[in-house]
Formats: structure tokens, C-alpha cells, sequence
């Protein structure tokens, strides 16, 4: 049946493993996308099949550990696979296009943005993400501080540049200092591809 196909693939990275760095090395990226993100993608397709044999069986005995991973496991694979594109060897800069005149418009200006972004991204107490989102209902960009992959997100808002604050995004270079591998994150920001989400999310 359809609902025994594997649903969620993992995309190819946009560059080699090694065309982060300086600021990423290519360890990580290896690591980070070929067993971490790949882990969320089987587990996405492997909960969906738990649930289609729940049903069949009319078994609910694990529903309540099934729906949590659904979520952990579906926004782990959003999660990486805009954090991939997110990035790029000639990334960094100042926001372009719609978006820098979006960020002027709801945070007064890259730098406010930036600020409470950073503040959001390190403090994320245990392992989370810092997330700017389109929420469509406000019309406008909100900084969100997400814990796992799915905790403390506003329903119906947008990634459009997220930053992973997990242990296993940084920690073989950058050790316990957040604030550096955040820094370095800026300098990989591809604008473009957040001015192309930001699009998609008006839409
Ligand atoms: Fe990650």
C-alpha cells in the first residue's frame, strides 16, 4: 500500500563535506547530514509504518510515544534539510532583497534581528534550534527557540533560516562554545536561499 513506502527521503547536500570550512569542517557535515539527518528520515518512515500496523491491528497501545516521535522525526527532517541549503561556501553578509526590508520592518533592522536570534540560538537549554519563521498569520517574521525539532514552535509558521544548536551540529569543533559556532553560522547564511523561502511562505 502507499502507506508501506518510505515517504521522506534524504536530499543530497548542496556541496561537497568539505566546502564549509574554515567555519564548518567537513567532519560534521558528514556526520551531521549522512547519520544524524538520514536517522530522522528512517525514523520519519518507520513511525508512519508503526502506525499503519497500529491501525491495522487496532493497537493504540503506543500511540501517545508514536505521535511524538511523527513530530520529532518529520520536523528533524524540515529542520536539516533547510538547514543544508541555508548554508554556502559564498555565503555571509547582510540580508538582501525582500528579506532585509521584511527584517527592517518587524525587527527595526538586521542587527536587532540578529541579536535576538544569537540570544535565542545559545540559549537553547539541552538541544533545540534557532528559527526564523514567516507566520502567516501576523504577516511577519518571528525569531523562534525550537526545543528538539518541534517544541515551543508556533503552529503554521514557516522556517526560513534555522541554526542548529544541537551538540552534534558543532561540538567536534567548536567544543562548548555556542556563541562561535553561531558566529560562524552568519558567515556560511545563504541570503539568497532565505529570500527564496520567504517568497514561498507569502505565497
Ligand atoms: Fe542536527
Amino acid at each position: 500500500s502507499e502507506e508501506s513506502m518510505s515517504v521522506y527521503t534524504l536530499p543530497d547536500l548542496p556541496y561537497d563535506y568539505g566546502q564549509l570550512e574554515p567555519h564548518l569542517i567537513g567532519k560534521i557535515v558528514e556526520l551531521h547530514h549522512d547519520k544524524h539527518h538520514a536517522a530522522y528520515v528512517s525514523g520519519a518512515n518507520t513511525t508512519l509504518e508503526k502506525l499503519h500496523d497500529a491501525r491495522t491491528k487496532e493497537d493504540f497501545g503506543t500511540i501517545n510515544q508514536l505521535e511524538k516521535s511523527l513530530a520529532f522525526h518529520i520536523s528533524g527532517h524540515k529542520l536539516h534539510s533547510i538547514l543544508w541549503t541555508n548554508m554556502s561556501p559564498d555565503g555571509g553578509g547582510e540580508p538582501t532583497g525582500a528579506v532585509k526590508s521584511q527584517i527592517e520592518t518587524d525587527f527595526g533592522g538586521f542587527a536587532a534581528m540578529q541579536k535576538q536570534f544569537n540570544a535565542a540560538t545559545t540559549g537553547v537549554q539541552g538541544s533545540g534550534w534557532g528559527v526564523l519563521s514567516w507566520e502567516p498569520v501576523g504577516s511577519k517574521l518571528i525569531v523562534q527557540q525550537v526545543y528538539d525539532h518541534q517544541g515551543e514552535h508556533a503552529q503554521g509558521a514557516v522556517p526560513i533560516m534555522v541554526c542548529d544548536i544541537w551538540e552534534h551540529a558543532f561540538y567536534l569543533q567548536y567544543e562548548n562554545r555556542k556563541a562561535e559556532w553561531v558566529a560562524a553560522f552568519w558567515k556560511l547564511i545563504n541570503w539568497d536561499d532565505v529570500n527564496r523561502r520567504l517568497t514561498e511562505a507569502r505565497k
